[in-house]
């Protein structure tokens, strides 16, 4: 088995044989023989009970959406990644004006919006459900325009967190889990030229 964010070989089992950890990139993965079909993963997304009016679930991606209103204006270019069916990061920032888009692979699965480029892009709580992760990262790069953002929500991984009681990883949807280190790493593969991260919120830009 390869790391399926960097390729590497250099990788071990982590928790008897339910993770890998990756050497280089310092993510944790689960083998690829315990991906869901697309068919049970969309089984789980239609149990989701995300309604962008509920109050809990807008302020839970408030980070996001705030951050993109202080940086962003109204007629910049925007993509939600990973929308879901009713994302609260787009409504929020469509009832005040603002120019962004959905996209999801089982719900506003439109081809056409992967080929645009945009100004900023917002990914949250979508990267941890990568299968190829390589690939995604450098979809989301290719749609940037130049001196674009990417903003993305995902619960990190570090030592402090005892792993083994760790509810983040027990989603089945969710198979790969992000290091500080790693997005170091994704910022130095890519070609970003900046990153921040506070808490669950991560900003990368070019
Ligand atoms: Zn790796």
């Amino acid at each position: 088995m390869h790391c399926i964010l960097c390729g590497s070989t250099s990788i071990a089992w982590k928790l008897s044989n339910r993770f890998y950890h990756c050497d280089i990139c310092d993510c944790i993965m689960k083998p690829k023989s315990s991906f869901l079909t697309k068919n049970e993963e969309k089984g789980r997304y239609d149990l989701h009970k995300n309604d962008a009016n509920e109050r809990g679930y807008r302020a839970f991606v408030s980070p996001v959406v705030e951050r993109i209103k202080k940086e962003q204006s109204c007629d910049a270019k925007g993509l939600d990644f990973g929308s879901g069916r009713d994302s609260a990061v787009v409504a929020q920032l469509q009832e005040v004006g603002y120019d962004i888009k959905s996209y999801d692979p089982y719900y506003f699965a439109d081809e056409e919006i992967l080929e645009r480029r945009y100004d900023y892009i917002s990914c949250t709580e979508v990267i941890e459900h990568f299968y190829s992760p390589q690939k995604e990262f450098q979809r989301l790069k290719d749609m940037l325009q130049k001196g674009g953002a990417l903003y993305i929500m995902t619960e990190l991984y570090s030592d402090d967190i005892d792993f083994e009681n760790w509810y983040y990883k027990e989603d089945p949807t969710h198979v790969i889990f992000y290091t500080k280190k790693s997005f170091e790493w994704i910022k130095e593969y890519y070609g970003f030229k900046s990153l921040e991260i506070n808490g669950r919120a991560i900003k990368l830009a070019l």
